[in-house]
């Protein structure tokens, strides 16, 4: 849909962009397409339509793609993709049933076996074990690097591989979960662009998680491919599972291509839900982001705190606040402190809470707090684990849309039977 007149934010077009309603009766909301193959209208529109799929032929001027079936497309997903695309103002975008087959989808589409895959640490638990266990196992070789790190120490790593030649792509995570520490994209994008050829471009991939589809646009800063778990903000009330990859047309492609084989598109049902959570995006994004910076300020002069970990308290001196001003809209609404002592104490808290939930995952309406050490993280090798900050007396919260005075007062009373 071109706007002639006016460039329409993406949050006034999450009600309608890409539907029509004339095609469905008039409704005003796109209904659930709960059908698992189209009726074509002669032979050779089918044919056509395969073509075009299968990519057989280039498209002809104004050709749309033709709906088949629903494991190679649907209109729920067809519609929630271009709305997702707008927020990072990607080309494309491809939804999943989950975050991980979204990102492992497209390690597998642009990694082959004897290729080095350059990624960041700590990653979520899910997408490293996928890296250390299933990628070794079919002959892709990690190497990782920390945040902080020079570009010149980063290519050092690389180096010692041998593999240096074999570097097919960059993974990251920023923030890092739970410690919100900080990684360039720029620079991983410079180091890609070092390390690419004319025969083989490296591809940099970003899980934006964390702080997207609002607050991060990694494609801006030279990231080739967006990646969510569409669980966490995007469908935003813990009700779905799904995930999603923005990117060019081109790299798309070849991730809904691995995705028709594969068979783990996003369902009509999912999709729907998505559109649905995608009206009120912004407006919960916003409230989370404000209320999150309302604790994060009450926990960071709290006696019984050691260190906040958020993004709005990184120290303006420090490397870090450059990357924070550069890539950053907003301080999100992730964050992680350090409560005086271990693990009792920190446990005495998460027990005390009456409003806050003890949960995982993130995003949602309602907050949610975790002991990160004996959960999420609980799979991370333990010394490495000390190391990225990962102590017994680390808690995250996900900070909801709740009034921020009730969560002030039950995070108040749980920390005063610390
Ligand atoms: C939850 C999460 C994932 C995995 O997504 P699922 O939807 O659970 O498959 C990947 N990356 C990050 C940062 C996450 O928080």
């Amino acid at each position: 849909m071109k706007q002639s007149r006016h460039n329409f934010r993406p949050e006034s077009l999450m009600m309608s962009y890409g539907y029509k309603p004339e095609l469905s009766e008039g409704a005003i909301k796109c209904p659930i397409f709960q059908t698992s193959t189209f009726v074509f209208k002669s032979a050779e529109a089918g044919k056509a339509f395969f073509e075009i799929a299968y990519g057989l032929r280039p498209r002809a001027e104004g050709e749309e793609e033709g709906l088949i079936y629903s494991r190679i497309n649907n209109p729920d997903l067809e519609i929630l993709e271009d709305r997702l695309s707008l927020w990072d103002e990607a080309e494309d975008c491809a939804v999943f049933e989950s975050g991980m087959s979204a990102i492992t989808t497209t390690l597998l589409e642009f990694l082959s076996p004897g290729d080095l895959l350059l990624h960041s640490t700590p990653l979520y638990g899910g997408t490293d074990h996928f890296i250390r266990h299933f990628l070794a196992k079919i002959g892709v070789q990690a190497v990782s690097f920390k945040p902080g790190m020079e570009q010149s120490e980063i290519e050092a790593q690389i180096e010692k591989t041998g593999l240096a030649h074999k570097l097919g792509m960059i993974f990251i995570e920023t923030p890092a979960n739970p410690t919100n520490a900080l990684i360039d994209i720029e620079l991983c994008h410079r180091i890609a662009q070092k390390y690419s050829t004319s025969q083989k471009k490296v591809m940099v991939a970003v899980d934006n998680t964390y702080m997207g589809p609002l607050w991060q646009h990694p494609l801006k800063h030279g990231a080739d491919f967006s990646l969510y778990s569409a669980t966490k903000y995007i469908g935003g009330h813990s009700d779905v599972i799904a995930g999603a990859c923005c990117g060019s047309k081109e790299n798309i492609a070849r991730v809904k291509m691995l995705r028709t084989f594969l068979g783990n598109m996003a369902g009509p049902w999912t999709g729907w839900l998505l559109l649905r959570s995608l009206e009120t995006l912004k407006v919960r994004m916003e409230q989370q982001a404000k209320n999150a910076e309302i604790i994060a300020h009450y926990l960071n002069s709290h006696p019984k705190v050691e260190k906040v970990y958020y993004l709005g308290l990184i120290p303006k001196d420090s490397p870090a606040y450059v990357i924070y001003r550069k890539q950053y809209l907003s301080p999100g609404a992730m964050l992680s402190f350090d409560v005086q002592g271990g693990e009792a104490e920190a446990f005495r808290f998460l027990n005390a809470l009456q409003l806050i939930k003890l949960a995982v995952s993130l995003g949602s309406t309602e907050s949610l707090a975790e002991h990160p050490a004996t959960m999420t993280h609980a799979g991370v090798d333990p010394a490495h684990r000390q190391e990225i900050g990962i102590t017994s007396k680390l808690i995250r919260l996900s900070v909801g849309v709740e009034n921020s005075e009730d969560l002030i007062w039950d995070i108040e009373q749980a920390l005063a039977k610390v």
